[in-house]
């Protein structure tokens, strides 16, 4: 049977910026990355709003408050290193009444004391001059927001994880577990569909919506642990004529209840186009869809602060699925990102959990898991 050193599963943007990172750090080290999917980015990584958070939500001392923070910082830096495209466009997190000044202001001590230190806090007057056709009454300016292209991004940590020796096997969909005394044997389905296996000492799971299902290989009863995935789905409508033109920045209502969504609020692409979303709703089966007969939900919600468009502006764009371990009617839920010495599993390391802000806090997640290899 062969064997590596690190095998990682799964090549989103969490799985190749850990491949990324570990191949420069240890390139002593042999690293195979396992993709089930005939190309990276086939699942959430690429169907998600492509915004670089700056971290101002999360509860101080979080993980995602620490990791998007940071990740923000590296992302940008990152970008500016390989040319990435990116714009530091900014949000506004709007006050649509008088009746959510009082969540502005929550929302403004939060991001402070997660150490977002750019942050505003602008009147009508202000808000008119930088968006004259946003309706609010209040907004907390956030500079540091902006948006990337995350196909380059992955694209360009593949070429490093490659370039300083990993090997990224597509169509590679893991199968199986067995913990072994010296590190893992990991049964996978090859290209040509027979079932093959490989040994490694240090076993990673990026696996996003399967990374439950990983752990479960193990024999370990994902509820009792709190490792269960719950599918929350986000679709997106976007303005498909030159109104996109009309707004310049990131627009956000407060977010929803229990962090369960951002609230649907207004992205732009790189390419300037506007785009609204994600809502939440949880799933049981996994699809893609996008159903038409939300858009009233959309422009019910958007109307509220921008006028100027029309329920006829709105044609269905795409839908992402958050990797939830918060159950519906949880309360916040943290990343996992857990070396599972404790459970008796040596040389496992969890991500699990990794929904937003998994995309701007990748480079910092991947620096965690690499910390964890040296303990
Ligand atoms: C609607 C939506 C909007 C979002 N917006 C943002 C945003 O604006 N900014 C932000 O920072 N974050 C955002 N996120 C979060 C971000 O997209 C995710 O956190 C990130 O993409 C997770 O990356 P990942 O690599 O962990 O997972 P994924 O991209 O899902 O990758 C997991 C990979 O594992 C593979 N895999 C699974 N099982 C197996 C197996 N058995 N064998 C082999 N391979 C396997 C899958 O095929 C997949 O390619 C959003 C998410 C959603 C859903």
């Amino acid at each position: 049977m062969e064997k590596v050193d690190v095998l990682i599963i799964g090549a989103g943007v969490v799985g190749l910026a850990v491949a990324a990172e570990l191949s420069k750090q240890f390139n002593e080290m042999s690293l195979v990355l396992l993709e089930r999917h005939s190309n990276f980015g086939q699942e959430t990584s690429s169907r998600n709003s492509e915004v670089i958070h700056s971290g101002i939500y999360y509860p101080t001392g979080s993980l995602k408050a620490k990791m998007c923070v940071e990740g923000n910082q590296r992302l940008y830096q990152f970008c500016r290193e390989w040319e990435i495209p990116h714009k530091r466009i900014g949000k506004l997190i709007i006050a649509r009444n008088e009746k959510e000044i009082s969540s502005l202001e929550s929302i403004l001590d939060q991001g402070r004391m997660n150490g977002v230190k750019d942050l505003e806090l602008l009147d009508k007057d202000q808000i008119t001059k930088l968006e004259p056709n946003i309706k609010a009454v209040a907004a907390i300016l956030s500079p540091s927001t902006g948006i990337i292209d995350s196909h380059k991004l992955m694209l360009r940590l593949e070429w490093l994880a490659l370039e300083q020796g990993a090997i990224v096997a597509y169509n590679h969909e893991v199968m199986g577990i067995d913990s072994k005394e010296n590190g893992y044997c990991v049964t996978y389905r090859n290209p040509a569909g027979q079932l093959e296996s490989i040994h490694c000492r240090w076993l990673i799971n990026c696996a996003g919506l399967n990374s439950d299902q990983i752990v479960s290989f193990l024999g370990v009863n994902i509820d009792e642990i709190g490792y269960r995935i719950y599918p929350c789905k986000g679709e997106y409508f976007c303005v498909s004529n030159a109104k996109s033109a009309l707004v310049s920045r990131l627009i956000y209502p407060p977010p929803l209840k229990e962090l369960k969504g951002l609230g649907i609020h207004a992205t732009k692409t790189l390419d300037g186009r506007l785009r609204f979303g994600p809502n939440a709703f949880y799933i049981e089966k996994l699809d893609y869809d996008v159903n038409e007969d939300h858009a009233q939900e959309f422009y019910d919600a958007i109307n509220t602060y921008m006028p100027f468009l029309k329920y006829t502006d709105l044609c269905p764009d795409m839908a992402g699925i958050r990797p939830k371990i918060q159950a519906p009617g949880d309360s916040f839920c943290d990343f996992i990102v857990c070396h599972e010495i404790e459970r008796g599993f040596q040389g496992l390391i969890n991500l699990i959990g990794i929904e937003s802000p998994g995309l701007t806090s990748s480079l910092a997640l991947a620096k965690i898991v690499r910390g964890l290899l040296t303990d």
